[in-house]
């Protein structure tokens, strides 16, 4: 780019203007400022090449730079940029992913709400149980379960059903109406019984009268990628089941591909009545996201009015680029190379259980984390300087790289943890 700000000039203006998610307010790190990206590959504005090891932000899955979700993009804005979708109000591309959405999430999934992302997902799918639940008769269901270590996001209700105190904190009184159970650590049967036995006790002593529905991330990711224990999900559902309690999966990241089904929903047997999707539903190109609504939910919610809508719901121009991702991940088969490439990834990474401060590694497809006995972040630097991004959530190192990444780029990201993971001995 011929007109590209010099990098000191972009350093200077960033400390000077921009506030940063999860940063410290007045106290600016010298930004990584990037500034392009093509397949699994992205360079910062000095022209440094790195892998793109956590895609983005858990949600790259066709890969960067790619010209068809551009012209998709270009040619939706010549001839539609935006136009509402409240009430009767539609536009032909969200209709049609709706219908595209329907085709592929679980059988019973057939209804379509959008939104901008996760966030906003969780806010509505919580609205919609509850409504559901007030319209069905039953006005005092409202309470929420979710568990220790989810992240369900930033907005109020969905910071309040999320599990991470240290996100709570200095923020004034959350929102009430939310319980928090155990995280989905176990490591033998009887644990995993007694994390299930957990959710039947809390909602006898709560009385199930009170309980509108339970969240829960099909596998925990902010939270380290935790995988659930085997029984774990089979045993939850049918407690929620026995009880009323309707059933929130919140797919944000592992929606679209990326523990190696369309929706991990499918891979773990979960019979929803809310899916939550968002960040890879556009691979990032666009933000945009989609609650998907059982039947059993919508017949519930028949005849509610639903007094709740963002300005963006149903954006046309995100609906276009989602379709044209969705088409690229099925002709080029990224669903299945997220299984194996995840599988392969998984084995690569679990040889560094040998080494020192290496707890543990683990994952799903292409989620997966290696967890430290001791802080994550000069490893993740030491990374970056490398040529590797990935996150540092500590305890853990997250990587959750597009899934387009290629075996030699694969390769060199397993090398690079390596040698980094070796020096901090
Ligand atoms: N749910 C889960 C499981 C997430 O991982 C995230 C974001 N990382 C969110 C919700 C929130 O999504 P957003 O940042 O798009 O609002």
């Amino acid at each position: 780019m011929s007109d590209a700000m010099a990098p000191e000039e972009l350093a200077r203006l960033d400390a000077a203007h921009v506030l940063h998610p999860h940063a410290t307010v007045g106290h600016p790190a010298r930004p990584l400022v990037i500034a392009r990206g093509r397949g699994a590959r992205v360079w910062d504005a000095e022209g440094k090449e790195y892998i793109d090891g956590t895609g983005g932000l858990w949600l790259n899955a066709v890969g960067h730079g790619r010209e068809e979700l551009a012209r998709a993009a270009a040619e939706q804005m010549r001839q539609l940029e935006y136009y509402s979708s409240f009430g009767d109000l539609a536009n032909e591309p969200s209709i049609r992913l709706a219908a595209r959405l329907a085709q592929l999430a679980p059988a019973h999934m057939n209804t379509v709400y959008f939104t901008n992302g996760g966030s906003e997902g969780n806010e509505t799918a919580i609205k919609l149980v509850r409504l559901a639940q007030h319209h069905a008769g039953k006005p005092e269901r409202t309470t929420i379960l979710s568990r220790r270590d989810a992240y369900h996001g930033s907005s109020g209700t969905s910071m309040a059903a999320s599990g991470l105190d240290r996100l709570k904190q200095g923020f004034g009184p959350a929102a009430p109406g939310f319980i928090h159970l155990s995280a989905p650590r176990a490591r033998t049967r009887s644990e995993t019984d007694a994390l299930v036995e957990e959710v039947e006790r809390i909602i006898e002593e709560t009385g199930a009268e009170h309980i509108a529905a339970f969240i829960g991330e099909p596998v925990q990711g902010v939270g380290g990628v935790v995988t659930p224990p085997e029984g774990y999900w089979e045993g939850v559902q049918a407690v929620l089941r026995r009880h009323g309690v309707l059933f929130i999966v919140d797919e944000v990241i592992t929606a679209y591909g990326r523990t190696g089904y369309w929706f991990a929903s499918q891979r773990y047997g979960l019979d929803a009545d809310v899916i939550v999707t968002a960040k890879a539903l556009t691979s990032g190109y666009v933000p945009m996201g989609a609650v998907l609504i059982s039947d059993r939910l919508r017949h519930m919610l028949d005849g509610a009015e639903f007094r709740h809508g963002f300005t963006f719901n149903g954006h046309p121009v995100g609906a276009a680029v989602a379709l044209e991702n969705l088409r690229i991940m099925e002709q080029e088969h990224l669903v299945q190379r997220a299984e194996e490439m995840g599988a392969w990834l998984l084995a690569e990474l679990r040889q560094l259980e040998a080494a020192g401060h290496v707890v543990e590694v683990r994952g799903v497809g292409m989620m997966l984390a290696i967890e430290l006995s001791c802080d994550p972040t000069p490893a993740v630097q030491a990374a970056r300087e490398a040529g590797v991004l990935v996150r540092g959530y500590p305890p853990c190192i997250i990587i959750c790289p597009p899934l387009v990444l290629e075996q030699a780029q694969a390769e060199r990201l397993v090398q690079v943890l390596r040698e980094q993971l070796l020096a901090l001995r």
